[in-house]
């Protein structure tokens, strides 16, 4: 954001970005709890219905909160604009099926949330759409894995949960040669550790339920269109008509107006309200969530008891350099950890006090959850092998409280081991 006189930075723009006055003075956005929107006339409706007059029609397609929380989202992300969905997977889905057709085929790094997996591997395989599975991190196998199908790179900015480190600069170049767009998921790194538009990403999807949420209250997503692809382009044919309309905003209307609209996976306004409240604290939290995980993985690589730790904040990481480049001294706050085997994992789980064990990340309390016999249950050995997900290996969603509670709860369930 700018305004006449000053540049603001990003913790001023989480508070500020985007963020108009409210009615009465307000300094929250209203939640306007309502599915539709009366207007004075006929004409008026016409007008707005063909595009020549703003206005709200009714809540799939648009809702003053929601609205609200996609200005913010865009400057966070550096990017132009941004559409709010019900979920992570519905922004995935829905930013994915703007892009490939039947016969397409989407370049996909094989360490993926488990949802996105299946979507790409079952579900959209089912309509004719394959996807390629690549090390995100060995970049000739990009480059190799590119063909004249390809309509999309996809991957994730640290991978949940096998914590990689793609040099998504390199993969945008990549991408960039090729004529396609990059998606990148940045759910585990928010754009408190980089924005969309400085990792050369196309366009940014999130599951805002996690981090940008911070308190485990809402389910939500968001896709931001950052603005740079050029989608005038023989590839994709089916954004024609919207290039010549919209231009530059060509994928963020094919989006709106085609494809969000007949899926209907929208956002709740009342979910559009928390998630605008979660923005304001996003820096604070991530700076807790970032130095509360480093200082765990540190803790557990000294346990007896502990295999192995990966975090990419740890110096003896393998994804260390590429992290260290990408985002500063930042890694972000999950962390995995492997014990014994999946008794030990599970008495590990079973005896903490502190951390819930249940399935989501990004919540400022801590949790623990044992992915290969639940959000990964459905996969195959060799999935989890992509995954990185085994049997021993406990994942964690380090919270922001305070960090000697946090080591003192992971101690006695260790010791007890
Ligand atoms: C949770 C998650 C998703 C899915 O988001 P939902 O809001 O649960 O639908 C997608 N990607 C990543 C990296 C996630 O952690």
């Amino acid at each position: 954001m700018t305004d006449k006189a000053r540049t603001y930075g990003f913790e001023t723009l989480l508070i500020h970005g985007g963020l108009e006055p409210g009615p009465a003075g307000a300094t929250t956005v209203p939640i306007v709890q309502s599915s539709s929107f009366a207007h004075a006339t006929a004409e008026d409706l016409e007008d707005i219905f063909r595009g020549r007059k703003i206005g709200q029609v009714y809540t799939r397609v648009g809702n003053p909160t929601t609205e609200s929380l996609e200005k913010r989202l865009a400057v966070l992300e550096g990017g132009q604009s941004a559409v709010a969905t019900a979920s992570g997977m519905a922004a995935i889905t829905t930013a994915v099926m703007a892009i490939v057709r039947a016969g397409d085929e989407i370049l996909s790094s094989s360490s993926l949330f488990g949802g996105t997996f299946s979507l790409f591997r079952d579900t959209l395989s089912a309509y004719g759409i394959t996807t390629r599975f690549v090390d995100p991190t060995d970049l000739e196998a990009v480059k190799a894995g590119i063909n004249e199908k390809t309509r999309l790179i996809f991957l994730e900015t640290i991978g949940n949960p096998k914590m990689d480190v793609p040099d998504i600069p390199a993969v945008a170049q990549l991408a960039r040669e090729a004529g396609i767009p990059l998606m990148v998921d940045a759910t585990v790194t928010t754009p408190y550790l980089a924005t969309g538009k400085d990792l050369g990403a196309d366009i940014v999807v999130h599951s805002t339920s996690k981090f940008i949420n911070g308190t485990g209250s809402a389910i939500g997503g968001a896709i931001i269109d950052v603005g740079r692809f050029n989608w005038q382009s023989a590839k994709f044919p089916h954004f024609e008509l919207f290039f010549k309309k919209y231009r530059g905003f060509a994928f963020t209307a094919r989006v709106r107006k085609l494809i969000h609209k007949d899926f209907g996976a929208c956002a709740a306004p009342m979910n559009s309200f928390l998630l605008s409240e979660g923005i304001e604290t996003l820096a604070l939290r991530m700076e807790r969530h970032c130095s509360n995980a480093l200082k765990l993985a540190q803790f557990l690589q000294l346990q007896p008891k502990v295999a192995w730790v990966n975090y990419p904040g740890l110096a003896d990481n393998p994804y260390h350099q590429a992290a260290k480049k990408l985002y500063g001294d930042r890694f972000g706050g999950v962390l995995t950890f492997g014990l014994a085997d999946k008794v030990a994992a599970f008495s590990f789980i079973n005896g903490v006090r502190l951390a819930r064990n249940l399935a989501n990340i990004g919540d400022a309390k801590t949790l623990v959850i044992h992915p290969a016999s639940t959000i990964c249950a459905d996969f195959g050995p060799e999935e989890k092998g992509l995954m990185g997900v085994g049997e021993e290996m406990v994942r964690v969603s380090t919270g922001i409280e305070n960090i000697n509670d946090i080591i003192e709860d992971f101690r006695l369930s260790l010791d007890q081991l």
